[in-house]
């Protein structure tokens, strides 16, 4: 796209508006960010010390529709009047990473999925800085892109996509595009049809040529589907649990294969991550890497000394024998699957919150197999209720983490596991999915 001096506004003062701000700046444009809400100081601060116009509490639409592109947060949906009436006037809506992309020279492997983004970024980027490579990690991790194609120099990017970025994408292209799986999430942003959702996070693959690389994970019947319909030009690294993949990389029971640039194995207990989705992380990461021939020496080390994330299947402490494990950020009934799943002892599981329309039947032959008791830790806990009273004979409902820790302490037994994991979002007790985690924490630790 060819680029005047001319005026573009920011729609939300978060981090990737604020580094829009800072990179839009940068390169010539008339800025002007406006937040309907309120701007957290630290981000007025940044906008004052480049001395960029902006505005909270309210958008003047007057001013917005002069402009001749709108940066949009993706946390705002597309539906309300104000993203109506740019649409209307026919002004062009990107993410902040579009907007990125006109000015980033660098290579990116891009990551998107309903489940194990921040995962496997993390990961991937580890293995890459490991090895020696000069490379930046973005996204909807730490700083945004924006702001490091303005004021960094790397060769490399490792961005982690949500679907809402995504969805205002349209230029821009991954060197190397990874999909790990597209389960149901976020239905209310599209019109609660997963065919949108699938297309919003397809577009991982949009403008990828012979010279790319699309990694994907070829046990998901929904991405199956869709790489089948399309016309994908990338070179394809499918990763499976089931099948040998050749060019690819797939696990058995006791390694890992990658089929990528020669042959590269490593056993499975010598993985930092555990669990299968934990597997599949690993393996997206191993590929992506092997793309880039890093040393096999290299990513074996890097796979084996991995630190994972906070609030992921977090072990937190053993009191008495008693296993406790925090999986906040499990907010969908797709990522508390597989917890359960990766589960080898009986289990008092936690679970509740504010559901984003979930399907619990998805649970039933686990909690089965695994659960010994419920705590139900939301405002609302009719759907548990349910969804598993005829099997679990114990469910009780806690209003705090202190309470949910003390009924798991008390219904858990020696060599038993109890696990935070509430396949819903936190908002009903808690200001979000790390204060719930922290909070477990805290009482783990107290008892
Ligand atoms: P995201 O950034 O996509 O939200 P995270 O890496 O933060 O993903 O993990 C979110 C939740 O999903 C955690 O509970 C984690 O244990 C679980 N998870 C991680 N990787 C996967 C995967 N490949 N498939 C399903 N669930 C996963």
């Amino acid at each position: 796209m060819a680029i005047k001096q001319k005026h573009i506004a920011i729609l939300g003062a978060g981090e990737s508006g604020v580094g829009a701000a800072i990179l839009a700046q940068k390169e010539g444009w008339n800025v002007f960010v406006s937040d309907y809400g309120t701007i957290a100081p630290e981000f007025k601060k940044a906008l004052n010390s480049i001395t960029v116009e902006w505005e909270e509490g309210a958008h003047s639409m007057e001013r917005i529709l002069k402009s001749d592109l709108v940066i949009k947060s993706p946390g705002i949906p597309d539906d309300v009047a104000s993203i109506q009436a740019i649409k209307a006037a026919g002004i062009s809506i990107v993410s902040e990473i579009e907007f990125a992309g006109y000015y980033n020279t660098a290579k990116t492997i891009c990551i998107t999925g309903s489940n194990g983004k921040t995962t496997t970024a993390m990961l991937t980027h580890h293995i890459l800085k490991k090895a020696g490579v000069n490379v930046g990690l973005a996204g909807n991790i730490g700083d945004s892109f924006a702001k490091q194609v303005a004021r960094e120099e790397f060769d490399w990017y490792v961005l982690e996509l949500s679907s809402f970025q995504l969805d205002d994408m349209h230029e821009f292209k991954a060197d190397i595009a990874i999909l790990l799986n597209i389960t149901p999430d976020h239905l209310d942003r599209y019109n609660y049809e997963m065919q949108n959702y699938a297309n919003a996070k397809m577009r991982i693959v949009q403008n990828q040529t012979e010279k790319d690389w699309f990694i994907y994970n070829y046990d998901d019947p929904i991405i199956r589907n869709q790489v089948e319909k399309r016309n994908i030009h990338a070179q394809k690294a499918p990763f499976s649990l089931q099948e040998i993949m050749d060019p690819g990389g797939y696990a058995d029971s006791k390694q890992i294969t990658i089929n990528i640039n020669q042959k590269f194995t490593m056993s499975i207990h010598d993985l930092a991550l555990k669990g299968k989705h934990n597997t599949q992380n690993s393996l997206a990461s191993g590929i992506a890497s092997r793309v880039l021939e890093i040393r096999k020496e290299a990513v074996r080390e890097s796979l084996s000394d991995f630190v994972n994330v906070e609030h992921r299947l977090e072990f937190v402490a053993k009191v008495h024998g008693i296993e406790f494990i925090n999986d906040s950020k499990a907010t969908n009934v797709n990522s508390t699957w597989f917890a359960l799943e990766s589960m080898d002892k009986p289990t008092v599981w936690i679970v509740g919150g504010v559901d984003k329309g979930n399907d619990y039947s998805e649970l039933e032959a686990l909690v089965k197999d695994k659960v010994k008791a419920i705590i139900c830790l939301g405002k609302d806990n009719k759907k548990i209720f349910e969804s598993f009273q005829k099997d679990i004979e114990t469910i009780v409902e806690a209003s705090s983490a202190l309470e949910a820790v003390a009924y798991g302490y008390r219904l858990a037994s020696k060599n038993e596991t109890v696990l935070l994991s509430p396949a819903c979002a936190s908002f009903d007790l808690f200001e979000n999915y790390e204060e719930r985690g922290n909070e477990f924490k805290k009482a783990v630790r107290a008892l």
